[in-house]
């Protein structure tokens, strides 16, 4: 058996955290990050691998373009300050979130742009069709979804935002795909699964996964996982950390 602490510090990184107006990012973020393109678009490692290789499966290299990913406490406060001088206050609320409220600072989020000659920083042009589209629809097997939906702007406050995709992994990414959830709405759904009690399967790639949220009580927590089996813990950013095993597809 493996024993794992679990500390509150944990429970505020990894890449299924929910950053957004209500539960802003604690510090800077804590992957490594990477550079992918020439523009100084960094990401967080896993982040930028997988775009890499969803980019070559659709061969949307050469028709997509990163435009922004990871952006520091003060890189985020100087866009919300110059957005506001620019648009004012209600396109900027609609837009850009608050500093230390945007996912950009995790790593994990990325905008994106069908290749042009000018594209728009803020809001950049991402078509329903095309490789764009292309990219869409294959998100969720590489575990991304596109964050802000138009459907949704009630749940994540932001406004339709078709150029926004974040990084959350398999098997979360095809979970919320399938059943329409925004990341604030799949916490919710996981909360009610608690870690060794009533975890949430979920069946898909030859695999089954067991997903449970582990509320951290106390300062510190102590869990065991049987060594056979692979296992991601990633912080919610609500005191509870989300815990995923790969189990062998009985058959
Ligand atoms: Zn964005």
């Amino acid at each position: 058996m493996n024993n794992k602490r679990i500390t509150m510090s944990d429970t505020e990184r990894g890449s299924l955290i929910l950053v957004n107006k209500d539960h802003p990012l604690k510090g800077e973020t804590s992957g490594k990050l990477i550079n992918i393109g020439g523009e100084g678009v960094l990401l967080e490692s896993r982040t930028a691998a997988m775009l890499v290789q969803l980019l070559k499966d659709i061969k949307g290299e050469e028709d997509i373009t990163a435009v922004s990913g990871y952006r520091s406490y003060k890189e985020q406060e100087e866009i919300f300050n110059d957005s506001l001088e620019e648009n004012g206050r209600e396109f900027t609320e609609r837009y850009v979130a608050y500093p230390g409220c945007s996912e950009h600072q995790t790593g994990y989020a990325i905008d994106l742009a069908k290749t042009a000659k000018e594209i728009d920083f803020l809001c950049p042009d991402f078509p329903y069709a095309g490789t764009p589209q292309k990219f869409r629809d294959k998100a969720a097997d590489y575990g991304f979804i596109q964050r802000y939906e138009k459907e949704k702007e009630g749940v994540t406050k932001i406004g339709h935002e078709p150029w926004h995709f974040r990084y959350v992994g398999y098997p979360h990414s095809r979970i919320m795909k399938d059943n329409n959830l925004s990341l604030e709405e799949y916490m919710e759904l996981i909360e009610e699964h608690p870690y060794g009690v009533k975890p949430f399967v979920f069946h898909g790639n030859k695999q089954c996964f067991e997903i449970g949220c582990l509320k951290l009580e106390e300062k510190e927590q102590e869990i065991t996982i049987s060594e056979d089996i692979i296992y991601q813990i990633s912080g919610s950013n609500r005191k509870s950390v989300i815990i995923t095993l790969w189990k062998e597809q009985k058959v």
